[in-house]
Order: C-alpha cells, then sequence, then structure tokens
C-alpha cells in the first residue's frame, strides 16, 4: 500500500488506473482505524479493482476545538492495520492540500442535515459535505463506503451525491459493534472502565425500544422509558433520542413507516452516538381508531 499525501500524485495513480480500465472505491476516514472501518474497506476491495482509503482529521466538521485537539492521530498504526486488507493507497492530505489559501467554498445540504447531530452541532454537516465532495473528486471513485453507524451522515452524503450529479455511487454498511453491543468509535477508547461498562446499555435501551415501537407501542412512552434507562445507568445527559424516517430523517411520532432510532448522550465526557432500524407497522391505531379509548 502506497502513502501519498499530495492530489497530484494521487491525480497521477488515479489516470494511470483509468487508462487500465480498473473500477475505484474509496473509504474515507479521519483515522484511529478499527474493526468498523477495515469492514468498510474489506468491503470496498471485494467490490473494486482499486482502493483508496483516506486519512484526514477534517477541521471544519468539528464545531469544537477541544474535540478536534483531542482527536487521536495514529497515521502509522493506520497504515499497518490496512496492510492484510489489499488497498492500494493510503491519501493522507494535510489542511493545505484540502484547504489552500482563499478557499471559501462550502457544500451545504438541507433537510436530512437538520436536527439530530446536525442541531447538536451546528455546521458539522457542511463540513463533512465540503470534505466528501472534494475526496471524491480527487479520487475520481465510483464507490464511496460509509458506515451506518454514522446514518444521517450517510443520508447527507448519499443526498450530495444524487443533488450534484456526482458519479460517485454511494454503499452504506452495518454497524459494526464490540461483543457487549457497544458500537465501535475511536471515541470509545476516551471512556475510563468503569463508563466503559455502562457504554453498551446504549445499544441496549435502543434495542428494547425499537422492539417495543415496533410491536405496536406507544413512541412517546418508549422513548422516555429509554431516556430514564440510560440517565439511571450513569449517562450525564442526552442530546437526542428520536424516531425519524428511514432515509429521509423526518421526527416520526408513530411508527407508520419505516424508521430509525437515533441517540447521541454524553457519558465521562465523551459523546456517543448510535441508530437502530425500526420496522413500520403495516396499520398503526391511532386514537381517532378508538375513539372510547385513552390515547
Ligand atoms: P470516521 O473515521 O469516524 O469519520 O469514520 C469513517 C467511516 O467509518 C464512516 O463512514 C463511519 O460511519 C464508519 N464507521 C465508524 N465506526 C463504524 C462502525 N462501528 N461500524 C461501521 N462503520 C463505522
Amino acid at each position: 500500500m502506497l502513502i501519498i499525501r499530495t492530489k497530484a500524485e494521487l491525480r497521477a495513480m488515479t489516470q494511470d488506473w483509468r487508462r487500465a480500465g480498473e473500477s475505484i472505491g474509496v473509504v474515507p476516514t479521519m483515522g484511529a482505524l478499527h474493526a468498523g472501518h477495515l469492514s468498510l474497506v474489506d468491503r470496498a476491495c471485494a467490490e473494486n479493482d482499486r482502493v483508496i482509503v483516506t486519512l484526514f482529521v477534517n477541521p471544519k466538521q468539528f464545531n469544537n476545538p477541544e474535540d478536534l485537539a483531542k482527536y487521536p492521530r495514529t497515521e502509522d498504526s493506520d497504515a499497518e492495520k490496512l496492510t492484510p486488507y489489499g488497498a492500494d493507497i493510503l491519501y493522507v492530505p494535510d489542511g493545505a492540500q484540502m484547504y489552500p489559501e482563499g478557499f471559501a467554498t462550502t457544500v451545504s445540504v438541507t433537510g436530512v442535515s437538520e436536527g439530530l447531530c446536525g442541531g447538536a452541532r451546528p455546521g458539522h454537516f457542511d463540513g463533512v459535505a465540503t470534505v466528501v465532495t472534494k475526496l471524491f473528486l480527487q479520487t475520481d471513485a465510483d464507490r464511496a463506503y460509509f458506515g451506518e453507524k454514522d446514518y444521517q451522515q450517510l443520508q447527507v452524503v448519499t443526498r450530495l451525491a444524487e443533488d450534484l450529479d456526482l458519479k460517485t455511487e454511494i454503499v452504506g454498511c452495518p454497524t459494526i459493534r464490540e461483543e457487549d453491543g457497544l458500537a465501535m468509535s475511536s471515541r470509545n477508547l476516551r471512556l475510563a472502565k468503569g463508563p466503559r461498562e455502562i457504554a453498551p446499555v446504549i445499544a441496549q435501551v435502543l434495542d428494547d425500544a425499537a422492539r417495543v415501537i415496533s410491536r405496536g407501542g406507544q413512541v412517546a412512552q418508549a422513548l422516555d422509558n429509554a431516556r430514564a434507562a440510560l440517565l439511571s445507568a450513569g449517562f450525564d445527559t442526552i442530546d437526542y433520542l428520536e424516531l425519524r424516517s428511514d432515509p429521509d430523517l423526518k421526527l416520526m411520532t408513530r411508527a407508520d413507516r419505516p424508521g430509525r432510532l437515533f441517540l447521541a448522550a454524553w457519558l465521562d465526557g465523551v459523546r456517543l452516538i448510535d441508530n437502530v432500524p425500526v420496522a413500520g407497522l403495516a396499520s398503526v391505531p391511532t386514537p381517532e381508531d378508538h375513539p372510547l379509548e385513552p390515547a
């Protein structure tokens, strides 16, 4: 695997591949790679002749400078972890490659970027949309691989690729979890031992709420119970816990179509996110359907 740091060198490689008629897959990451990232790389290698993994800690998608400063930077071990997978290039541009002096363009997606992490982290999805647009163009990718772990991001990127007529096809990949159910994330390493043992409660609470809702339980009640369970387990605050439609991410109060439960919560000073699918009920009873029953 070659490590490439400039757009010019990357372009020379992709042009050679194109001349040979080869397809290109890209896996955008911010490094600190774990099995979640590697599952995307594995899939990209299976579906493309050539694969580029990008490693760029994108300052534009951090709205908190402390969060940006604390983000782990582990290029050497990332490169080592990638070795067995057969990716061709690890592309590691620096800030000047991505945002040279005078850079003044923002890609902004409305709708699916609003609320959830878009509400809690103003500007975050503009930063994501801008950097992935650049990475798609720089890598000339046919396919780009994103995790469902960041489901709102996956929908933002899908929307922008469609709206801007980009040739890159967006491929969503399932969330990879630790054995105890916690969604893998570089942030998990920041949890002390005690909080780390509490963290899997997120997955349990989401699964329980999804089960209750998909069996016809009241959405508001299920979400209240889930919030109470998280707070009593030791979570500090909950940024959001919502049922949203899939894939347009509209707020839902009844499970009358397929949706997902989305959660962001703080534990031990670390913000954790997760989401799970909720099957839509074929027919959801409304108070109007049962006028004599209490709503
Ligand atoms: P990041 O480096 O956090 O920006 O993540 C890079 C890509 O890896 C994104 O598409 C994430 O959604 C994906 N990813 C992160 N964690 C996981 C996970 N646990 N399972 C699947 N994909 C993941």
